[in-house]
């Protein structure tokens, strides 16, 4: 199916000088349909061939994403693109991982508080479940048998330590996220994306909050006259918060309007 007519229009100016534009993709909810158990969740049929050939076509493929870099190439399997993943801070350039530099100086940190927490009573006993993703931990409770009592534990125990130990903690959907304080998001992982190509045109796919954070970039730098074009475009479903559809310069239907968009961003003079 065509894409719609905005995103069309959107779309021309990249599709016309494919060489120097970049296509910046989200992962889960724009690639992949959004599933019960993430660990479940995989790329929408087709999508793969399309990104293959948009690497060819395209200055720049890369992607932005909140997974740690073990579970991304294990559901993406693409590890020679460029990434940001664990939502920017790691960046994959020349298949080579780093940690956003503004984040080195706590790595020690997040590495002791991540032993310290490992095998804690009070976590077992709640059934929460600490994922240590690098730069970053997940202290899960989605499955704790009371998930109000487990929270209760994550505020109590686990928040107090967070910031005693000079580190940042987040609430997320069922989890409490324990990172590095300091400003590194996906739209500072899509300008380190950009820096050192000569693309011209950025076109950003994402569907959720964190993605608003690389579309501002973005704009930014087109305000600044780093970029020439920028398309913001909301891969729309149920869930997504009105305030995050304001954002977006135009909208497609979930990741299978996704996979019309990049169809159509392969298509040469219409075919
Ligand atoms: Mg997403």
């Amino acid at each position: 199916m065509a894409p719609p007519p905005a995103v069309e229009t959107l779309l021309a100016p990249v599709r016309a000088a494919p060489h120097q534009a970049a296509l910046l993709l989200d992962v889960d909810g724009t690639l992949a349909p959004i599933v019960p158990r993430a660990a479940d969740a995989v790329l929408l049929p087709g999508v793969r061939p399309l990104l293959e050939r948009a690497e060819e076509r395209y200055g720049l493929v890369a992607f932005l994403t909140g997974r740690s870099v073990a579970d991304f190439d294990r559901m993406v399997e693409m590890p020679h693109l460029p990434a940001g993943m664990n939502h920017g801070l790691q960046l994959r350039r020349n298949g080579v991982v780093e940690v956003a530099p503004e984040a080195i100086p706590f790595l020690d940190t997040v590495r002791a508080f991540s032993e310290e927490w490992a095998n804690a009573p009070v976590l077992r006993t709640a059934g929460i479940w600490l994922e240590d993703k690098g730069p970053t931990l997940s202290f899960h409770y989605r499955s704790a048998p009371d998930p109000a009592y487990a929270r209760g534990v994550l505020e109590s125990h686990v928040l107090p330590a967070v910031i005693a130990a000079g580190l940042a903690g987040g609430w997320g959907r069922r989890v409490l996220e324990v990172r590095p304080p300091v400003r590194v998001n996906k739209g500072t992982a899509a300008r380190a994306l950009l820096a050192g190509t000569d693309v011209t045109a950025a076109v950003y796919f994402g569907d959720d909050r964190t993605d608003t954070d690389a579309w501002r970039e973005l704009r930014a730098m087109r305000e600044s006259g780093e970029l020439v074009h920028v398309a913001c475009i909301l891969a729309r479903s149920a869930e997504v918060d009105r305030e995050v559809a304001e954002m977006a310069d135009a909208e497609v239907d979930g990741a299978p309007g996704v996979r019309d968009a990049l169809k159509a961003l392969l298509e040469v003079d219409g075919h």
